[in-house]
């Protein structure tokens, strides 16, 4: 496992990945959070945040600049995919290698 990262300070997998999940994590569904104007389909059964669905990535709901200073501006409405990805694991390491952040 590589050193810790503060992802205040970087965001790299806000602007790499297609940050995509199950529709009913919008809050057009009951019970889901993400604000459903925030995001584009995917398919018929996914959602994914605006800016994520095609290269270049970034989710416009990522504040500030990349390896600087960062944050999300629904931070406790984020989907599981953003809060499944941790500091230091595969995807990570991959999005900061992308943007030429220390691994
Ligand atoms: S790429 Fe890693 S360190 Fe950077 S914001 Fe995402 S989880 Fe945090
Ligand atoms: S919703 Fe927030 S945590 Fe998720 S990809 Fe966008 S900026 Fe990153």
């Amino acid at each position: 496992m590589s050193a810790e990262f503060d992802c205040q300070q970087c965001g790299a997998c806000c602007a790499y990945f297609r940050v995509s999940f199950y529709w009913a994590e919008a809050d057009d569904a009951p019970g889901g959070t993400v604000p459903a104007h925030l995001t584009e389909p995917v398919g018929p059964l996914h959602r994914c945040m605006v800016g994520t669905g095609a290269k270049p990535a970034r989710c416009t709901m990522l504040q500030g600049q990349v390896g600087r200073e960062v944050g999300c501006a629904i931070y406790e409405q984020r989907s599981s995919t953003c809060r499944e990805l941790m500091p230091g694991d595969e995807k990570c390491l991959k999005a900061r290698r992308h943007h030429g952040l220390p691994t």
